[in-house]
């Protein structure tokens, strides 16, 4: 399986991230990606960016070392209702949007309520996937989850970087994977990169989608044509959603 775009990287805006959106392209053309999303933490992630740094997003050309570049955003789920710390204004604005849990915003409520914030976020027309639901920390009903991705036509991510960071994760990754290949529920592959280096480093994330057998069509990044095609359908949806302007 080809992963050609990183749906998954956070610059130095994100306050915890160390390289720079050219760093960031350039590490992406390094590992011979189609292009990139920065998806930078939201606002209520400590030293995040503040909301106007996704509506200045478009100053950034599309292109960037020959590569696609495509405006994004990690926010964060801040209740059990699966509010957002990034208002519907500024996530209509970018290509891909995706919701995820961060302890330091909001402490895992159990399996029950976690899976309840989740079913809210992937019902929110905004929101386009979820960011490593396979996180130990916060138990969820993958099944229930899974389903509600597949009905909504949402994502879920096989995050790369979660095989290092959050021990344990593999079992409910593999349980994601093998349930959205089962209900044909899509799926993304990111690097979660903090650091250059790390962009379009995908080796455990594509060793498990190989060895789940999920074939390419359900996985948003694995062409080019595939995440265009994605982006173009999700920000008409999300076009949808009345907001009252800035
Ligand atoms: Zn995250
Ligand atoms: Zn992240």
């Amino acid at each position: 399986m080809k992963i050609c775009i990183d749906t998954h990287t956070h610059s130095v805006s994100s306050g915890h991230a160390y390289s720079t959106v050219d760093d960031l392209a350039r590490g992406a053309r390094k590992r011979g990606l189609k292009g990139f999303v920065l998806s930078d933490h939201g606002p209520a992630m400590p030293g995040g960016p503040p909301p106007y740094h996704f509506s200045n997003l478009r100053i950034i050309p599309k292109k960037l070392f020959g590569l696609m570049f495509f405006t994004g955003v990690e926010t964060n789920i801040m209740d059990d209702a699966g509010g957002l710390d990034l208002a519907p204004v500024y996530c209509k604005r970018l290509d891909f949007v995706m919701a995820g849990f961060h302890e330091i915003c909001f402490a895992s409520h159990g399996q029950t309520v976690n899976t309840q914030a989740l079913l809210a976020v992937l019902a929110n027309p905004l929101v386009d996937a979820v960011s490593h639901p396979g996180n130990p920390l916060f138990p969820i009903d993958i099944e229930e989850v899974v389903k509600a991705t597949a009905k909504y036509g949402k994502a879920l991510e096989i995050n790369n970087s979660s095989f290092r960071i959050r021990p344990g994760c593999e079992e409910n990754c593999r349980r994601v994977a093998q349930l959205s290949r089962q209900y044909g529920s899509l799926l993304s592959c990111g690097s979660d990169a903090h650091y250059w280096r790390d962009v379009g480093n995908f080796t455990a994330a594509k060793a498990l989608l190989e060895e789940t057998g999920v074939p390419p069509e359900l996985v948003i990044n694995s062409s080019l044509e595939r995440f265009k095609e994605f982006v173009k359908k999700r920000r008409a949806a999300r076009a949808e959603v009345p907001v009252k302007k800035l």
